[in-house]
């Protein structure tokens, strides 16, 4: 063991809740360390998250429109091939680029990177252990926890890293698979499931509820369901899955190849189901990561069935010096919900009026077409009883979407009928992700439907549909 620094924060974990935090306030002028155990920062969303995982939707979307799309623009090939090899290291060099961009970012802003394994000593105190198994001890006036989280296993299937797998090993598969099985039907299945059936696997979706992504607008999820079932991908809903067959190809079949695999499931009805397949992507969800983080050891209270740790509206745990945020406590595990967090957090911590707005974390599934949300859905909004006013609009009449030769979806305006406040904005679209920040800032401001539909909206732009949408919930729409 050994003696460490002295700071005024130690941030444990490197992800988008705790790097935000420690840039946040080491701006603010406070001594910042941040413990980080893996060999780079950035955390999941950078390493194994929202961004490998953009960086192969991206690509295997471009593959996708070279062989199904290009040709109705004009533009012919004599062959299209995939360098699945080409296309992962693309994805390793954009993770490189922005974990290194992190690195720099907390040099510029002098937060010191303790490399290792941190550990709760005291409530004051962090041990960290580096790779070399030396323990350091830092002393701080106070301790942020944002350790994140780790996927969910299924007790009877068991993650083996190589066939039945999270999305860990499915962004860094090494051949296609011939039969990807999906076990969750929430948004990581689903943009997985989407990149590898674009780069030619079967892929089939196991969903134990009724629909996919049942938090969503139901109009809208539904609307991507036909969308995912046209790409391709299987679904089968009210299925349950109650284990595998692993052989990994060893109890030859007699009919070629064996199976890796055979998942089974049972339907609503009580059939039984078997899916024989070379790999299973299990994505029922990811839960927060406390492990060896000495909780208990320091009385930090936390709920031990969905492992979230108690936190109070300014992140506060029940340790006065400690704190947590990001996929750890409460609300969407999100990378942009941890920033907020982060950003709030730091400020509250240096005496400023830090502040998040729950009600207005906008939710993106990046398949193609997109689907992105803010505010209440329409269930939601019926259930509280709001008189409604919803305006629809198509993207098949929207100029620039035509121009693309990307209609497929719509934008969904849900506004008070009373007072024309907007609930919620829901769309399912080309650029879903990006439109969704407009909504947002209204939304922030609490605008009403009337205010979007009097602001002018560049020609020809898929934003147009934004404004058309509003302007249908007082039945006014232009276009349509
Ligand atoms: P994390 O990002 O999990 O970071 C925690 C860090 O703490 C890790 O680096 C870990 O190594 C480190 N750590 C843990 N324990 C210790 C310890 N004791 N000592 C030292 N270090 C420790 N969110 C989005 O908003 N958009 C997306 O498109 C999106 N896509 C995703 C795709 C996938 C496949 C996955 C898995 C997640 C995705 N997410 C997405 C979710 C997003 O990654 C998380 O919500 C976000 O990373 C949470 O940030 P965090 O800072 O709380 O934790």
């Amino acid at each position: 063991t050994a003696t460490g620094g002295r700071y005024d924060l130690i941030v444990i974990g490197g992800g988008p809740g705790g790097y935000v935090a420690a840039i946040r306030a080491a701006q603010l002028g406070l001594k910042v360390a941040c413990v980080e155990k893996r060999s780079t920062l950035g955390g999941t969303c950078l390493n194994i998250g929202c961004i490998p995982s953009k960086a192969l939707l991206d690509s295997s979307e471009l593959y996708h429109l070279a062989h199904h799309r290009f040709q109705r623009h004009g533009i012919k090939f004599a062959n299209v091939e995939l360098d699945l090899g080409a296309m992962m290291g693309r994805k390793d060099e954009v993770v490189t680029q922005l974990t290194r961009g992190i690195e720099g970012l907390f040099k510029k802003n002098k937060v010191a990177w303790l490399h290792g394994f941190g550990r709760l000593a005291s409530p004051t105190t962090v041990a960290v252990k580096a790779a070399d198994g030396v323990e350091t001890f830092h002393e701080a006036g106070h301790i942020l926890l944002a350790t994140g989280s780790e996927p969910t296993e299924l007790p009877f299937l068991k993650f083996d890293g190589h066939t039945v797998v999270s999305s860990t090993e499915a962004l860094a598969f090494d051949r296609v698979p011939d039969h990807l099985v999906i076990v969750g039907g929430g948004y990581i299945g689903l943009e997985l499931g989407s990149v590898w059936k674009r780069l030619g696997s079967k892929v089939t979706v196991l969903e134990f509820l009724p629909r996919i992504v049942p938090f969503a607008d139901h109009e809208i999820a539904d609307h991507l369901l036909r969308s995912l079932k046209k790409l391709g991908l299987e679904f089968h809903l009210e299925t349950k899955v109650t284990g595998a067959l692993i052989s990994n190809g060893a109890n030859a079949n007699g009919s070629g190849v064996p199976p890796a695999a055979v998942v089974l499931a049972e339907s609503k009805s009580g059939e039984k189901l078997e899916f024989p397949c070379d790999k299973v992507l299990v994505s029922v969800g990811r839960r927060p990561y406390l492990d060896g983080l000495g909780l208990a050891e320091i009385g930090v209270e936390y709920d031990p069935k969905s492992g979230k740790v108690k936190t109070d509206s300014h992140f506060r745990t029940n340790i006065p010096t400690i704190s947590a945020l990001g996929d750890l406590i409460d609300g969407p595990m999100l990378a942009h919900k941890a920033e907020e967090e982060g950003v709030a957090f730091a400020e509250l911590l240096a005496g400023k009026p830090g502040h998040i707005n729950y009600d207005t974390i906008p939710a993106v599934i990046y398949t193609w077409p997109e689907m992105a949300s803010v505010g209440i859905n329409e269930q939601q909004a019926r259930e509280r009883g709001y008189d409604l006013a919803i305006g629809k609009f198509p993207f098949t009449a929207n100029g620039r979407a035509k121009a693309m030769d990307e209609t497929e979806g719509l934008v969904k305006i849900i506004a008070d009928a009373k007072t024309d406040r907007v609930l919620g904005v829901h769309i399912i679209g080309p650029r879903a992700s990006d439109m969704i920040a407009e909504a947002v800032a209204v939304m922030e401001f609490g605008g009403t439907a009337e205010d979007i539909a009097r602001t002018c909206h560049a020609h020809p732009t898929l934003s147009e549909a934004f404004k058309e949408a509003a302007l249908a919930v007082d039945r006014r729409a232009i276009h349509i």
